[in-house]
């Protein structure tokens, strides 16, 4: 496959662009690139593919901030991971990034294509929940309080006044959108466009209900529980189906969607399914080798030091990394950096210690020797 374009070149916009940019830069795109206005075209819509993920990344704050650091293999998976990338692009969560700017081009609302006065899926609603790096290694289970919007008993959600319904739209006749034809460099466009009067829906209230004020359902504040499944990472989120905004005209309520905020831990480093730590170890551990206790996921696991271990010596523990999310029998490994630690400070007893080693070293470092006999001459 080729070399992957860069996101900002993708969208031609600068790497400090503000997120208006972006969005105005992708729309541009979108609707030069976007299928149905070049059907059969491959080369547009594999530019309409490449626009729409890069998209996808910049106008995520997290995203962005990933790709900022560590380019596209931020999104990759990386080398023998878990290849579980930063985001899934088949996800429904494409859908709703994409679906104001589509509302934007095409009208109609955010869902494209669909009569508009039928049954409406409902948003999806969007919240957060913060877990510790463990939590994210072996899963949790949290509780979530959001603003939930609960169908108006008194009017049944219709928004109209007990004892009255919505009537038909006179603008619209009830079909909840207006088409009208452009002239265009393409030829007679056939636009759609949602119906002003009636918000397509293609009913009006004439009497709102007194209890919702006309909009059919009530705020309230309501708990879920979230599970969070092992090998979650920071910015991956959990559906909860059905758990959304309430749709309209008897559509099925949309989703919540609940991303991981994972915390940094003090001393764990995660990159998709590995776990990295740096452990200090004395010189003379290093030197003459012996056994330590390196903190993993899993508690304190013995290591064996081999005699004569340099610094930045890379140790692998098989199977203490990170869950895989696609297969939980598949686990990551930890990498441990071994480093070696020079004594800053030392009293007399040590300093004569190390000054008898080094006479016992003599003829092993002949680099150091020569500096010796030249400090002799000074
Ligand atoms: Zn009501
Ligand atoms: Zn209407």
């Amino acid at each position: 496959m080729a070399e992957k374009r860069d996101y900002y070149e993708v969208l031609g916009v600068s790497k400090d662009a503000d997120e208006a940019a972006i969005k105005k830069a992708y729309r541009v795109l979108a609707k030069k690139y976007h299928p149905d206005a070049n059907p059969g075209d491959e080369a547009a819509a594999e530019k309409f593919k490449e626009a729409s993920e890069a998209y996808a990344v910049l106008s995520d704050p997290q995203k962005r901030q990933q790709y900022d650091q560590f380019g596209h293999a931020a999104f990759d998976g990386g080398a023998g991971g878990g290849g579980f990338g930063g985001f899934d692009f088949s996800g429904a969560d494409m859908g709703d990034i994409f679906g104001d700017i589509f509302g934007d081009i095409f009208g109609g609302g955010s869902r494209r294509g669909r009569a508009s006065n039928g049954p409406m899926r409902g948003a999806n609603v969007r919240s957060a929940v913060r877990i510790t790096f463990e939590e994210a290694v072996f899963g949790c289970e949290k509780e979530i309080e959001i603003n939930y919007k609960e169908e108006c008993k008194s009017c049944r959600g219709s928004g109209a006044k007990a004892g009255t319904s919505p009537v038909t739209c006179s603008k619209c006749n009830g079909k909840g959108k207006i088409t009208y034809i452009q002239q265009s460099f393409f030829g007679q466009v056939q636009n759609v466009q949602s119906c002003p009067d009636c918000g397509g829906t293609g009913k009006v209230i004439k009497e709102k209900c007194p209890d919702c004020y006309g909009t059919g359902y009530k705020a309230t504040r309501k708990k879920f529980k979230v599970s969070i499944p092992a090998g979650i990472d920071n910015g991956q989120s959990v559906r909860l189906a059905g758990a959304g905004e309430p749709g309209r005209n008897g559509g099925e309520r949309g989703d919540l969607l609940v991303e991981a905020v994972v915390s940094q831990h003090p001393i764990f480093k995660r990159q998709d399914t590995s776990i990295f730590s740096t452990v200090p170890i004395s010189f003379a551990k290093a030197a003459l080798g012996g056994p330590i206790r390196i903190k993993t996921v899993d508690g304190e696991v013995e290591y064996e030091v081999k005699a004569g271990t340099q610094t930045d010596t890379k140790v692998r523990l098989k199977g203490k990394g990170v869950p895989s999310l696609r297969n939980r029998n598949l686990r990551g490994d930890h990498y441990v950096t071994l480093v070696v630690q020079v004594p800053e400070r030392m009293n007399e007893a040590q300093k004569e210690a190390l000054r008898k080693y080094d006479e016992a070293m003599t003829g092993v470092y002949p680099e150091h020797e020569r500096t010796k006999k030249k400090g002799l001459f000074k």
